[in-house]
């Protein structure tokens, strides 16, 4: 079903592709990037290119050239963002956005809604906590200013977040059962994720998110700080949540650098039409409701 016999397009849509480079890019990323793009193609809107480099350990030269070449082969032409990995370090990484990113995270300290924590992964880990964060730090008091904590947000019990999910209406998550506080700033003082991408989201006015739905907590918890924030229209964004793909053995494909790359398709001279028959896959299974 093509785009443009769907319904419900926001208006003024504003969409982003924002790969993290992290590794080389595979075919669920391929093909969710192409969702965007068509999206936008199709709604008269138009798409930024925001390469989300804030994990910069694991950012590699390489990896930000195969967004490029990527988004090439595949015939994507962001309307807006970095042309190139020069343009790109001059005048759009998310380090030179880091001070807005920690302005947030300070506006969410005053008002209360930030705690520090002091457990390494070990420390939860053995406590037996398979999944997120325990809330152990809570009520400990731990300063702020404290050597090696983190700031965690506090979720209150009961916490619910909600949005439109593009082509199904209104959705919400129980976000307190979905994710464990959340880090805000991490132990060496940069930002953390869930403020960066609300706050790329916001700041660029995006109106239209395309991500995995395993992004679903993050989408959940990155509304509730926009409602904390008080940040201009936190929930007027429309969101469409897609089915990752999987490999032969059900494994959700991870950012590798594999035979399983992109790049080695392109290398190998294969087109990108498999990619799009996936991005078609994609849609039908958001449009027929089988989002989860
Ligand atoms: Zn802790």
């Amino acid at each position: 079903m093509p785009f443009a016999d769907l319904p419900t397009w926001p208006p003024g849509l504003r969409t982003r592709i924002a790969p993290t480079p992290s590794g080389l890019l595979h075919a669920g990323n391929g093909a969710s990037f192409l969702l965007a793009w068509q999206a936008a193609r199709a709604a008269g809107g138009d798409v930024l290119l925001r390469i989300d480099d804030l994990d910069a350990e694991r950012v590699r030269p390489e990896y930000i050239a195969d967004i490029f070449g990527t988004l090439g082969w595949l015939g994507i032409h962001p309307d807006r963002g970095p042309a190139d990995a020069a343009d790109f370090d001059a005048h759009w990484s998310q380090r030179l956005r880091i001070p807005r990113y920690l302005e947030l995270v300070d506006r969410l300290r005053s008002g209360g809604h930030l705690y520090a924590c002091g457990c390494s992964r070990k420390d939860i880990a053995s406590r037996g906590a398979t999944e997120g964060y325990d809330g152990h730090c809570r009520l400990r008091g731990l300063s702020f200013d404290a050597p090696e904590v983190a700031w965690r947000l506090r979720i209150p019990e009961g916490t619910t977040a909600q949005w439109t999910e593009w082509a199904h209406g209104r959705r919400s998550l129980d976000l307190a059962r979905a994710m464990g506080d959340p880090v805000v700033r991490q132990r060496d003082g940069r930002p953390a994720y869930q403020v960066a991408s609300l706050a790329d989201d916001n700041d660029f006015g995006i109106t239209f998110v395309v991500r995995g739905e395993d992004l679903l907590p993050s989408t959940a918890c990155q509304l509730y700080i926009a409602s904390l924030l008080e940040l201009p229209d936190p929930g007027a964004a429309t969101f469409m949540h897609h089915p990752l793909l999987r490999d032969a053995g059900g494994e959700k494909l991870a950012k590798s650098r594999g035979a399983g790359s992109l790049r080695a398709l392109r290398e190998a001279g294969e087109g990108p039409e498999g990619i799009h028959r996936l991005a078609e896959d994609l849609l039908r299974a958001c449009g027929a409701g089988r989002i989860s």
